[in-house]
């Protein structure tokens, strides 16, 4: 029987461990670890991201504060927006939702943002500390994923790792996490060629491709690990699906993460946990 890694599970103890952390903050400091989030415009997706993770701040008591920015607004203006933000003594996290509009550019932003207040740790700064190995806080998803496997006892050290996709956001930091963890780690993209010699070489494969349903059974070594971080909101019958075909794996690979239910409800639990641990560093308080 394959082992369900179940990411929701996991997100719920994560969350409920940060709950005595959010008070203990609180008793030293008077005040809850807060975290600013940046909107821009009206991409309705992006506004439901940011209410989720709102929502998900107050469940475990940090305080939040939406910016809810008009479309227009000028780069000069977002930019003095972040700066206030990065001054501000009572903001520990801060977070811009991607994607921006056309006009604004995203590489202005992943460089102002204080590495010290980056709650999502994908601004240039802090991913340079991160693969330095001195990182403020990590980049979520990819830590994400680490922490499901450190929850079911999974020790990739030694194991050969094909990590598919090769994004800032997550294919590469997520190669340098399961590097640092001993893995021997190969990094699959669009121009690899004959993908599943690699993936099917593997122990583990972390999949991020952004592609529906990219991988199945034949693409994966028996008694491998598959961690899927794909998310489409358009797989068959309109449901949510991954980049892996996951209900071919059971009876095949060891263990695996569904879609959904695996590493998408970590990305926001690692998100609060990041938003702790930069008040706590900011605060110089001990977790
Ligand atoms: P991305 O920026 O589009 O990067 C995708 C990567 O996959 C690129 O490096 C690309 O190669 C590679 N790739 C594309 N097609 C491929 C193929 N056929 N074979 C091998 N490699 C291929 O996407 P991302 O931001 O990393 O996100 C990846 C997926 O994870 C998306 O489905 C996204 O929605 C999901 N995601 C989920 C969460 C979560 O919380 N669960 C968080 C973030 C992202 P090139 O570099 O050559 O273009």
């Amino acid at each position: 029987m394959m082992l369900i890694l179940n990411g929701k599970e996991v997100a719920k103890e994560v969350r409920s461990s940060l709950i005595p952390r959010v008070a203990n903050f609180f008793r030293l400091k008077g005040r809850p670890p807060h975290l600013s989030v940046i909107i821009v415009g009206d991409d309705s997706a992006s506004h439901v991201y940011v209410k989720n993770k709102k929502i998900a701040c107050e469940s475990i008591g940090i305080s939040s504060t939406i910016h809810d920015l008009p479309a227009g607004i000028s780069q000069q203006e977002l930019n003095s927006r972040i700066q206030n933000l990065n001054r501000d003594e009572n903001v520990d996290g801060i977070l811009v939702q991607f994607p921006l509009p056309k006009h604004l550019s995203a590489d202005e932003v992943l460089s102002l943002v204080a590495p010290e207040k980056d709650a999502d740790g994908l601004t240039y700064a802090s991913l340079g500390y991160f693969f330095a190995g001195k990182p403020f806080v990590r980049p979520c998803t990819p830590e994400g994923v680490m922490t499901i496997l450190q929850r079911y006892r999974i020790s990739v050290e030694g194991l050969k790792a094909v990590v598919v996709g090769r994004s800032n956001i997550v294919g590469k930091p997520m190669a340098q996490l399961l590097t640092e963890a001993n893995a021997t780690v190969t990094v699959c993209h669009s121009k690899t060629k004959n993908l599943s010699d690699y993936t099917r070489q593997a122990d583990l494969v972390v999949v991020a491709a952004g592609k529906a349903r990219l991988l199945g059974k034949e693409d994966f070594k028996k008694d491998s690990i598959v961690v899927d971080v794909g998310m489409h909101r358009n797989g068959p019958g309109g449901k949510l699906c991954g980049d892996v075909r996951f209900e071919e794996l059971d009876g095949w690979v060891k263990a695996a993460t569904p879609v959904p239910g695996g590493v998408g409800p970590m990305t926001i639990a690692i998100l609060l946990q990041n938003t702790c641990v930069l008040a706590e560093k900011r605060a110089g308080i001990q977790s």
